[in-house]
């Protein structure tokens, strides 16, 4: 007999546990189901503990910089600390019981189970074998994340290669890396890695690291990742992988060959969602994302947030559409969702702030765009700062409205300079009236006022 309750989550990831908790607190009988840790991806393998690797390897560099500022420092490097701090302040040692705690006393009865549409109103958990059903009243709320994707390179299945869920528990570095993918996630961990003294490797298939990022700031980050001494090589694709007792070896297209102790796999990541059942409510069961409203309404009485939509793989979007779902399954008057001016920040050093559009997807959107940008060595805060001082801000804006659509802060700092422009932008703040703030001197975002002057608007 399927027991009736008002909402089902499946997937506790950051999404999940706000949907969970507030609805729960708002008085609705609430089933939490998770296969593996509430929390999700975030908290015990994703953002939190690379941020803390980060913030290690960056102590490490900006220690590095003194012999240029202020004397001498003798850096001697230790993962222990890190390893330690991921495993006690970050994890509890991968354990989610104070997560589980704080739902249960929010009111949700959160199951470690394995959850999946079972038709429509339907859900059914698979706890430990045995299956649960459960009818819906209002609807059943879907957050089931992403994996690391592993491409299909001949030779990689069944060697002993890492993902980012594998780095984040490491005791002890390797001493050679080899990183498969110069996204954010790669990116970020080879730099924190090398300034440990991990000679580390770089492949990325797309012509420029970062792709996703206008191509000044894939550059920056490039010379970044090359001062930290690691090897980046862009534009070239894997063509297998070999692996025996002295380590990884990477046969690439074009004849050369990179190798190393370890390899990370860090190439995109594959959405949750073949064997949820889709297929039982009418949705395609091979979705590699789900359409979702602006209501985050996937269909009738299922509502879709995080990762799985495809608007942005970020715990902020996650925790940003949960707060949408919500106030829809409350009956609430929006607001609801608008992707204009979603920001990200990739956390290397420079970091690499961004929001909207970039300037190809502004001109591939029909817009007539203005561009404009200011390096960050040239303002005088970034003078001043010296070593390190690496970066570019950019702003694009729609020439016809006068309005930013999207921008570009990499540099020291970049990941907090961002959130002027996303006023900026998700405000449509004219380009005319933000040229009349004060932009105090000399702070890195003053770079702003400079890339605006420029824009000729
Ligand atoms: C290394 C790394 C670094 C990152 N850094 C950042 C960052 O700095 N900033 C940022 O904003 N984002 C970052 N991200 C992305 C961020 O982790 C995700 O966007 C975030 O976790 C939100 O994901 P989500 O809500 O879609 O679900 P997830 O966090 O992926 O959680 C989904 C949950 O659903 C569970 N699940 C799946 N299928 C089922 C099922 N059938 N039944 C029950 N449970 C199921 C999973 O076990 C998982 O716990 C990073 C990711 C990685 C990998």
């Amino acid at each position: 007999m399927a027991e009736t309750v008002d909402v089902v989550v499946i997937g506790l990831g950051p999404g999940g546990e706000h949907v969970a908790q507030t609805l729960a607190g708002n008085g609705l009988t609430v089933v939490g189901v998770e296969r593996h840790l509430v929390g999700g991806e975030c908290p015990y393998y994703g953002c939190i503990p690379s941020k803390m690797m980060i913030r290690a390897a960056d102590a490490l560099a900006e220690a590095r910089r003194v012999e240029r500022l202020a004397g001498r420092t003798d850096v001697v490097s230790d993962w222990t600390p890190v390893a330690v701090r991921i495993d006690e302040e970050a994890t509890d040692g991968w354990d989610d019981e104070v997560a589980v705690e704080r739902l249960a006393k929010a009111g949700v009865r959160v199951l470690h189970g394995t959850g999946r549409l079972a038709g429509p109103g339907r859900v059914a958990v698979d706890v430990d074998g045995t299956v649960e059903e459960y009818d819906v009243r209002r609807g059943v709320v879907l957050n089931v994340g992403t994996e690391p994707a592993v491409p299909p390179i001949d030779g990689l299945a069944g060697t002993p290669y890492w993902t980012n869920r594998d780095v984040v528990r490491l005791k002890r570095l390797p001493a050679s890396l080899l990183v498969l993918g110069g996204g954010a996630i790669g990116c970020e961990i080879a730099q924190a890695v090398a300034r440990f003294g991990v000679e580390v490797t770089v492949v990325e298939a797309g012509e420029r690291i970062l792709g996703p990022e206008e191509p000044e700031a894939s550059e920056v980050v490039a010379a970044a990742l090359e001062r930290d001494g690691i090897r980046v090589c862009a534009g070239v694709g894997v063509e297998s992988v070999a692996h025996d007792a002295n380590g990884f070896t990477l046969s690439l297209a074009g004849g050369d060959q990179v190798a190393g102790d370890a390899l990370l796999v860090a190439a995109g990541r594959r959405t949750n969602l073949s064997g949820i059942g889709l297929d039982t409510i009418g949705l395609d069961p091979d979705a590699r994302s789900l359409e979702t409203d602006e209501r985050m309404r996937a269909g009738e009485g299922v509502w879709a947030i995080g990762d799985i939509t495809g608007k942005g793989a970020f715990t902020h979007v996650s925790m940003y559409q949960a707060a949408v779902a919500v106030r829809d399954i409350l009956g609430e008057e929006g607001p609801w969702a608008d992707y204009r001016a979603v920001s990200r920040v990739t956390f290397t050093d420079p970091e690499v702030g961004s929001v909207g559009l970039t300037e190809k997807q502004a001109r591939d959107a029909g817009i007539r765009v203005a561009v404009a940008t200011s390096a960050v060595p040239e303002s005088s805060r970034g003078w001043i700062h010296s070593v390190g001082n690496e970066g570019v801000i950019k702003v694009v804006a729609d020439a016809d409205r006068g309005v930013l659509v999207g921008a570009t802060t990499a540099g020291p700092a970049g990941g907090e300079m961002i959130g002027l422009l996303a006023t900026a932008v998700h405000a449509e703040v004219p380009v005319a009236r933000l040229r009349t703030m004060h932009f105090a001197y000399p702070t890195f975002h003053r770079g702003i006022e400079t890339a605006l002057q420029d824009l000729g608007l």
